[in-house]
């Protein structure tokens, strides 16, 4: 481990496991380096269809069969069965209030169903992270990364010529000397201590704690509510979200019984809760009291693992890249689980720096600080953004009908760009370098930051619900705002909140995405995936690799094994 290697990737959560084998694959000496060992307890579970795109376009690029198969949740579970995964369909969202008894006909009238995909077989899937990582950090061994277990990298120093890594492993310390050091250690930030990052924390503007654990024995909701309408698929195959008072809870139910789920709280609801509620348990219990409709499910919940808290979860840095060293985006800057952003994201950046590096392999091998300015600033931008699309819907929560009107800048944003990037064959620059969450779209970009001013003024901040004429100009706002990204069908009051995914939609608006009808409806089959080896050019020309002429040796370490 001590000898001069090219890259040392710290942290092997799912993004740096696929950063480190990448590298591999494009020919580079990669060194990975974990302080746990894998499997390992991980939150940020629930993926979205951008997600799969970026695992698709991976796949294609680099050869990695695995990251296509993991895609689809039909594919998933054909390929890879002990990978322990959750079906999901779309997002559910349910408003709740204090005492509803189980039956409320607000409920029904309060659900907010939006489809994802058409069919359980291309759907989405959340990822039981303990299982996901480990598959990745043992595929990124097998493509010739370096990977060692149970050693933290305590010391980066860097210097014009390299970069100085310490790290340890039980008692013993030693160095090693890298070209260059990737940060994929999530919101401990080893390197923001080292190089004195300063906080930008003061930007962001959400701000909320979680209670939360993992639980066997929850209900559906097509128990405890028998008598909702049919909704696009079945409530629970879903990222189920909990509005309450307080902020709101979300439910991920896995295939194998057990449901990740946690209260995430803002501030005035933390304040609201009784001051003997300090442990998670006593959270916990006193906000299933006052709810009963979520009890009902919960109730007679078991924690698979103990019930775990945690204060304000937002991070933010303000620098992400430098010479010779760069931050994937969970080290950078963390906002919030609701809308799931944080796998999209951290794979759009998997690609980006992939990406970086190819453009620089062939001569200086290695990207220098100008090379990675646009990785930056793009990530910049889009911790901004997400923030405001989140700090936005926070406030809507003060009505169901500001927050149903307000997904739908989300919903728009994201479906329009999943469609786009899967119909529109832009090679140029490639489209992971388009901007999450309508970052640089001319209709998108602004959109979250005039509904936050607006939805501020209807509420004050201070969750006013507003009058209904605000809530309605609200809505209809919306509905006009979204109009030219509107693929989806997405805003219309005849849908009652329950959103299919309806291609008879998105043939018929073909004009929003500049193709003709026959164009778009050629480009249909797309929605299931693309198989790599449709895209062989692509990876072909990555050429042969080292991690190929590595593999041809025995495999250093055994992954998982705890043992170096
Ligand atoms: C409460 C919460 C809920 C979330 N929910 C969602 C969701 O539903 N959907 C979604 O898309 N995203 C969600 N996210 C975001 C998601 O968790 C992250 O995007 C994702 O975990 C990023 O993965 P990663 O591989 O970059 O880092 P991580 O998963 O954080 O992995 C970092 C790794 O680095 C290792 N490490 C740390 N320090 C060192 C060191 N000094 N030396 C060696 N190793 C080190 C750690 O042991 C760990 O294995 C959520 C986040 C939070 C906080």
């Amino acid at each position: 481990m001590t000898g001069r290697r090219e890259v040392v990737v710290v942290g092997s959560g799912f993004a740096g496991s696929l950063i480190a084998r990448v590298l591999a694959v494009q020919g580079y000496d990669v060194l990975l380096l974990e302080r746990g060992t894998h499997p390992r307890f991980a939150i940020g579970e629930s993926s979205t269809p951008l997600a799969n795109l970026s695992l698709e376009r991976l796949a294609a690029r680099y050869g990695l069969r695995d990251c296509y198969e993991l895609a689809a949740h039909g594919r998933w579970v054909e390929n890879h069965p002990t990978v322990r995964r959750g079906l999901k369909r779309g997002f559910t969202f349910y408003r709740h209030h204090p005492r509803a008894i189980a039956g409320d006909a607000r409920l029904a009238e309060e659900r907010l169903l939006v489809a994802a995909s058409p069919t359980d077989h291309i759907a989405d899937s959340h990822w039981l992270r303990a299982d996901v990582d480990h598959h990745f950090v043992r595929q990124a061994t097998d493509a010739g990364v370096d990977y060692r277990d149970r050693v933290e990298v305590t010391e980066a120093r860097i210097a014009d010529d390299g970069v100085e890594i310490r790290a340890r492993r039980d008692a013993a310390t030693f160095e090693i000397r890298a070209d260059f050091v990737i940060d994929a250690s999530g919101p401990g930030g080893f390197l923001a201590r080292q190089l004195s990052i300063p906080s930008g924390l003061g930007r962001t503007r959400t701000r909320s704690s979680i209670v939360f654990s993992h639980f066997e024995g929850v209900r559906l909701a097509s128990e405890v509510e028998p008598h909702f309408p049919p909704g696009p698929y079945p409530d629970d195959w879903a990222a189920v979200h909990h509005l309450i008072d307080e902020g709101w809870m979300y439910s991920l139910r896995f295939d194998h019984g057990v449901t990740s789920a946690g209260f995430v709280l803002s501030p005035r609801g933390t304040a609201s809760l009784p001051p003997e509620a300090r442990t998670a348990d006593d959270k916990w219990r006193s906000l299933l009291e006052r709810y009963p409709t979520i009890a009902a499910a919960f109730g007679d919940a078991r924690p698979t693992m103990p019930m775990m808290q945690r204060d304000r979860i937002q991070h933010r840095l303000t620098r992400a890249a430098g010479k010779r060293w760069v931050l994937l985006p969970h080290a950078y800057a963390f906002v919030d689980p609701l809308f799931s952003t944080g796998i999209a994201w951290s794979l759009r950046a998997v690609e980006r720096l992939g990406l970086s590096f190819e453009a620089v392999r062939g001569a200086r091998r290695l990207p220098d600080e100008a090379d990675l300015q646009p990785y930056e600033q793009m990530l910049a931008r889009e911790a901004d953004q997400i923030d405001r699309m989140v700090a936005g819907a926070y406030e809507s929560m003060a009505h169901f009908d500001l927050f149903a009107a307000q997904a739908m800048i989300y919903f728009a944003t994201v479906s329009y760009a999943e469609v786009r990037q899967r119909f529109v064959a832009d090679r140029e620059p490639h489209p992971a370098w388009s901007g999450f969450l309508g970052v640089g779209d001319e209709v998108c970009d602004s959109l979250p930051r005039a509904s936050l001013r607006r939805l501020l003024r209807i509420t004050r901040g201070e969750g006013r619900e507003g009058s209904r004429a605000e809530r309605d100009a609200f809505a209809s706002w919306v509905q006009r705002s979204i109009a030219p990204r509107n693929v989806a069908g997405l805003a219309d009051a005849s849908r009652h909140n329950l959103y299919p995914v309806d291609l008879d939609v998105l043939v018929d608006r073909h004009a929003l995405l500049g193709m003709a009808r026959d164009q778009l409806v050629a480009c249909l089959p797309a929605l299931r995936g693309v198989a790599p080896e449709r895209d062989r050019s692509i990876a072909l020309a990555i050429g042969p690799t080292m991690a190929s002429a590595r593999n041809a040796g025995p495999t250093l370490n055994a992954v998982g094994s705890g043992q170096p």
